[in-house]
C-alpha cells in the first residue's frame, strides 16, 4: 500500500527532488531518508556525496557535495567521527588518507572506477624506470597504492595548474589518456600519457555533439575533460563538474547540455528551473552502486570500513597533499 505524503519527517525535503522523483514513489525513499538522518546524529557521521550521486542522496541526505577535489578538501576538515563516502572507492580512500583518525565507510565495496582499474603500482614503477627523472602526475581516480608510486596527484579541476607547478618540460600523466591529451593541448609542458579511459565519458562522440546542435538549436555544450579530445573540440566549454556548475551559474545558458554523468544534470537542474537541460544519459554503473539502502546499512552496521596499509598511506598522502598545496 502506498503511504500518503506528510507521514515522514523528511517529507519537507520532497520539494528538492520533485523534478526527478514522482510523488507516488516518494514514500519508498522517505523511510530510508528518515532512518539515515537519525543514524547520522546517533553515529556523529557526515555524508560526503559526489556530484554524480542520484538526487535523493545528493539533496536529501548529503552534508557536503562536490567534485573529487572539493570532497578531498572537505574530508580533511571533517570533525565528525564517521565519514560516509557516497561515491566510489578511490574517493573513500582519499578521505581516509587525508583524515586518517576518522572511520570512513563506503556503502558498497564494489563501487570502483574504470580509470582506477586501468593501472597498477607495478605499471607505475615500470614507467618510472622507462622515463627516469620525469615526474609522475596521477589523477585522483586511482588506488592509494598507485598514488603511493606517484610524485603528485591532480584532479580534472587542477590538472593544468599541478603540471605547470612542477617547472619541468615533461611529465607523465596517469591514467586518463583523454584528460592528459586535453590538458596537453592547453600547456607547453610535454605530457606522456597512459591508456586508461572513463567508461562514461569515452562514450560521447563528436557526431553526437553535432546531432545535439542540429536537434536543439542554440544549445550550449559543456564537456568534462575525460571526454575524447574531438568531443571537446566541438564543445563550447570544458571543465570539471565544479567548473561546469559554475559556468551554468554565471552564464545561465537558456538551453544547455552537460557531457558528463547524467545525475549531474538532475542535481543542478533544480536550481535553474528557467533553463532547459537536454539530458543524454550516460550513467556510471559504479556511482550507481551507492543507494539510500546501502548508506543506511553502512551506518547501521558501520560497514564497510576503508583501511589502507600504513606504508602505502604515508606515500600516497604525500602525493595528495602536494596537490592540495598547488594554488
Ligand atoms: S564516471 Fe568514470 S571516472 Fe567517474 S567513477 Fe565512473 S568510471 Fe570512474
Amino acid at each position: 500500500m502506498v503511504r500518503a505524503m506528510e507521514q515522514f519527517s523528511s517529507d519537507q525535503l520532497y520539494a528538492k527532488v520533485s523534478h526527478s522523483i514522482p510523488a507516488i514513489e516518494w514514500p519508498a525513499f522517505a523511510g530510508d531518508i528518515d532512518a539515515i538522518l537519525a543514524l547520522k546524529r546517533d553515529r556523529n557521521a557526515v555524508i560526503l556525496a559526489h556530484n554524480y550521486q542520484t538526487p535523493e542522496i545528493y539533496h536529501c541526505v548529503a552534508d557536503i557535495v562536490g567534485d573529487s577535489l572539493a570532497l578531498a578538501r572537505e574530508a580533511m576538515q571533517v570533525e565528525a567521527d564517521v565519514i560516509v563516502l557516497a561515491g566510489v572507492h578511490f574517493m573513500a580512500e582519499t578521505a581516509k588518507l587525508l583524515n586518517p583518525s576518522k572511520t570512513v565507510l563506503i556503502p558498497d565495496r564494489g563501487a570502483g572506477c574504470s580509470l582506477a582499474d586501468s593501472i597498477t603500482p607495478e605499471d607505475v614503477r615500470l614507467l618510472r624506470q622507462s622515463y627516469p627523472g620525469v615526474p609522475i602526475v596521477t589523477y585522483v581516480n586511482t588506488s592509494a597504492a598507485v598514488k603511493a608510486e606517484s610524485d603528485i596527484c591532480c584532479t580534472s579541476g587542477n590538472a593544468r595548474a599541478v603540471i605547470e607547478s612542477l617547472g619541468v618540460e615533461r611529465v607523465i600523466m596517469l591514467p586518463d589518456e583523454y584528460l592528459a591529451r586535453n590538458i596537453a593541448a592547453e600547456t607547453k609542458v610535454k605530457v606522456i600519457t597512459w591508456t586508461g579511459h572513463c567508461e562514461v565519458h569515452e562514450r560521447f562522440s563528436a557526431e553526437e555533439v553535432r546531432q545535439l546542435r542540429e536537434n536543439h538549436p542554440g544549445i550550449v555544450v559543456l564537456a568534462h575533460p575525460e571526454c575524447p579530445p574531438e568531443v571537446l573540440a566541438e564543445a563550447d566549454f570544458a571543465g570539471s563538474t565544479a567548473a561546469i556548475s559554475s559556468y551554468v551559474a554565471k552564464q545561465r545558458p537558456p538551453r544547455v547540455v552537460l557531457l558528463t554523468e547524467c545525475s549531474m544534470s538532475d542535481n543542478i537542474a533544480i536550481q535553474y528551473p528557467d533553463l532547459e537541460f537536454i539530458r543524454p544519459c550516460n550513467l556510471c554503473p559504479h556511482m550507481k552502486r551507492i543507494t539510500l539502502g546501502n548508506i543506511r546499512h553502512a551506518l547501521e552496521t558501520m560497514q564497510h570500513q576503508v583501511t589502507i596499509d600504513d606504508g602505502i598511506a604515508v606515500r600516497a598522502r604525500l602525493a595528495v597533499e602536494r596537490m592540495l598545496e598547488v594554488k
